[in-house]
């Protein structure tokens, strides 16, 4: 989504059912607002899920949380929630189907997920992360440009 200034909007981790995600419940222990996920099983999947949505949680103070929830980005940090919302989505749906490492990618390139979009996906996300902090701190520096 797109507001008038042309920003991205992104939208909140969605409320999942905890059993849904394997996760062990995290809403009581975070004094200090911060979620600590996880696994309880043993997929490999359920580590790449709990990666991204930590991911979504460390992009969220980039961004103005507004009062209904979504979160407004500058493009960048924007553009890098949107692609791992979308994994996130993507990969929450293959859990649920009872999908493992090794079987057919979600997106159809018939290659496994961990020789596709799961191939260095925690890696990847540590990138961004570094990227995105790089950005963000860079624009801090510049002085404010009026809209
Ligand atoms: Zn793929």
């Amino acid at each position: 989504m797109v507001n008038e200034d042309g920003d991205l909007i992104a939208i909140h981790t969605p409320h999942v059912p905890v059993e849904k995600l394997l996760f062990i419940p995290d809403d009581n222990i975070k004094p200090e607002g911060k979620h600590i996920r996880v696994s309880v099983s043993n997929n490999p999947l359920v580590d790449h899920l709990i990666a991204l949505a930590d991911l979504k949680d460390f992009l969220v103070p980039y961004g103005t949380v507004l009062e209904d929830g979504q979160v407004n980005f500058n493009t960048y940090t924007g553009n890098v929630y949107n692609h791992y919302d979308a994994l996130f989505n993507n990969l929450l749906l293959f859990l649920s189907e009872g999908k493992k490492i090794g079987a057919k990618c979600y997106c159809g390139s018939m290659k496994p997920y961990s020789q596709c979009h799961g191939k260095n996906l925690p890696a990847a996300i540590e990138e961004d992360k570094k990227a995105v902090k790089k950005f963000n701190d860079a624009l801090k520096e510049e002085p404010a440009v009026q809209e």
